[in-house]
């Protein structure tokens, strides 16, 4: 007789089944993913995915019992030669190795990846006949651009917008005609001031995105560019969290939990109405 019950799966193995699903080859030059720390040979029962590797998630996956973090953004980024305990990292790195719990990054090579963070994004949405804003072949790139279920005015979709993501203090605001009616949307999941060229070239009727900037808002709206929709950073990959985590449930058979702990820095949101009076 065999045990039906099959072992958990290594540190080892989900990292293989991760790396297989998003090479570090499409990964942006200067980015760094992968495996950060970590036994190989720690048996993974439970994994928790977040946006952002900060001492609040850290503390989540510790009360959880996970074995694994999957994490969107690199907790080390540029070189460091120093992980001390009194460094905000380095007290990070610290408390996830005396917990026993891994930590691996899927970055920029998620955010390409087909599905990657911007078809969690686009399907939470509702968009359809999805392809790349920044196309890098088999269906893969930077983006989405696809088909509103419903046309919606900007204004009507910049509501629905914010329905459909999750809550953030910072909410959701757009520039452009209110009244426009947009029907193509490109959207991609994180700072997108990058791809506003892209945007347009795609012929979308607006473009959504994190991060977005005063001037190159401005200059992007002045040249006839598309409506833009500024979302939350942590409210456009949230989405994705939902998407990784049920491949690794399917593929690996382990528990896995979606963080819902609000990364974003923006806390406070107040909107006054009057127009300012200069005594
Ligand atoms: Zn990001």
């Amino acid at each position: 007789m065999t045990d039906s019950v099959s072992p958990p799966p290594t540190v080892r193995a989900v990292v293989g089944a991760l790396d297989t699903r998003y090479p570090h080859a499409w990964a942006e030059h200067c980015d760094r993913v992968g495996l950060v720390l970590g036994e190989f040979d720690t048996p993974v029962s439970t994994v928790l995915c977040v946006v952002d590797c900060v001492p609040e998630t850290v503390e989540e996956a510790v009360a959880a019992g996970a074995d694994l973090i999957v994490a969107h953004h690199p907790l080390l980024l540029k070189g460091v030669s120093s992980v001390a305990p009194d460094t905000f990292k380095g007290r990070i790195v610290h408390r996830l190795i005396k917990a026993d719990v891994a930590l691996y990054v899927a970055h920029t090579n998620a955010d390409v990846a087909n599905p990657g963070v911007s078809d969690a994004l686009a399907d939470r949405l509702d968009l359809t006949t999805l392809r790349p804003l920044v196309d890098h072949g088999e269906g893969r790139g930077i983006g989405r651009v696809g088909e509103l279920a419903v046309p919606r005015t900007l204004a009507e979709l910049t509501a629905f917008v914010a329905e459909r993501l999750p809550p953030t203090a910072a909410g959701v605001r757009a520039a452009g005609d209110p009244d426009s009616l947009i029907r193509t949307l490109a959207v991609s999941g994180g700072a997108g001031d990058s791809f506003l060229r892209d945007a347009v070239a795609a012929g979308a009727d607006a473009y959504l995105c994190a991060d977005l900037r005063h001037h190159p808002a401005s200059e992007h709206l002045a040249g006839g560019g598309p409506a833009l929709i500024d979302v939350a950073h942590w409210a456009s990959e949230r989405p994705w969290l939902d998407e990784v985590a049920g491949w690794l449930r399917r593929q690996l058979g382990v528990a896995v939990l979606v963080s819902d702990l609000d990364t974003d820095p923006w806390t406070v949101h107040s909107v006054s109405s009057h127009k300012e009076i200069h005594p």
